[in-house]
């Protein structure tokens, strides 16, 4: 196989990668996958993400500090990503965002808030695109986005699940679509899957959210950044377009959003 692919979302610094984690990421090439992308998830991960960014050609990041986790921030743990940002292989900040699909405290969401802006503040600084994490909050999140004076790519709505009008308004702003295999999970007339069947291809970038989220069909307890062939074909089969259009469509974005990948 000989597709080129990048999975721009995935978690291969979580511990449930730590048996079997070198074998996975060197397998991927062989598999079409030219780059994956690591989105921060806690404090730590960003650290943890950088030492496989050093070890591995085809791994980048992006830093930041996922919103369930932003409890554990504070200045001088801003300023260590902040310094992290020049490094070369961080490709763009996130994940940051709003969350609230768990329980969540009136305090809890003034947090994640707070921390939102100010990652939105350090993408615009380093010009950088933003890997935005939003669950159950996409209005709240489209009006903070829509205050700012973003680039003309902005970034990745990373695991898009809204619904098309929320879809429309994030392309407005410029930003692309992060999809994976959620929406192979549900019926074709599910909102997510009616929003993916009209969106413009070119606001369409696949990732894996590996270990999470894996596709129909695919077996196994976590995910890898394989099973981004099943994401494309099944993509296809949604919109009744063939699989080389769609590939070579989003591989299109994928360059626009991220042209360090395609530099060398
Ligand atoms: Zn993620």
């Amino acid at each position: 196989m000989s597709e080129v692919l990048v999975d721009t979302h995935t978690h291969y610094a979580h511990r449930r990668f730590d048996s079997g984690r070198d074998e996975i990421l060197h397998g991927l090439v062989d598999n079409g996958v030219i780059a994956v992308i690591e989105g921060a998830i806690d404090f730590a991960s960003n650290q943890k993400m950088k030492l496989l960014c050093d070890k591995y050609a085809h791994v980048f990041m992006a830093a930041g500090c996922h919103p369930n986790c932003v409890e554990e921030m504070d200045d001088e743990k801003y300023q260590v990503i902040v310094e992290l940002t020049n490094y070369d292989k961080v490709l763009a900040i996130g994940e940051t965002g709003l969350d609230y699909a768990r329980d969540k405290s009136g305090e809890q969401i003034c947090k994640q808030k707070v921390w939102f802006r100010k990652f939105i503040e350090l993408a615009v600084e380093k010009k950088k695109p933003l890997v935005i994490h939003c669950r159950k909050a996409y209005d709240e999140a489209i009006n903070i986005l829509q205050e700012y004076k973003l680039a003309e790519c902005p970034g990745v709505i990373h695991c898009f699940s809204g619904n098309l009008e929320q879809a429309r308004k994030l392309m407005d702003i410029g930003f692309c679509l992060g999809v994976n295999g959620m929406f192979t999970k549900m019926d074709e007339d599910a909102e997510l899957c009616v929003a993916l069947k009209s969106i413009p291809l070119e606001k369409i970038v696949f990732e894996t959210d590996s270990p999470y989220l894996i596709p129909d069909g695919v077996a196994g307890k976590r995910n890898t950044s394989k099973s981004l062939n099943v994401i494309v074909e099944k993509f296809a089969e949604l919109r009744g377009e063939s699989p080389e259009h769609i590939r070579e469509g989003v591989l299109k974005n994928t360059k626009r959003l991220y042209p360090e990948l395609f530099a060398g």
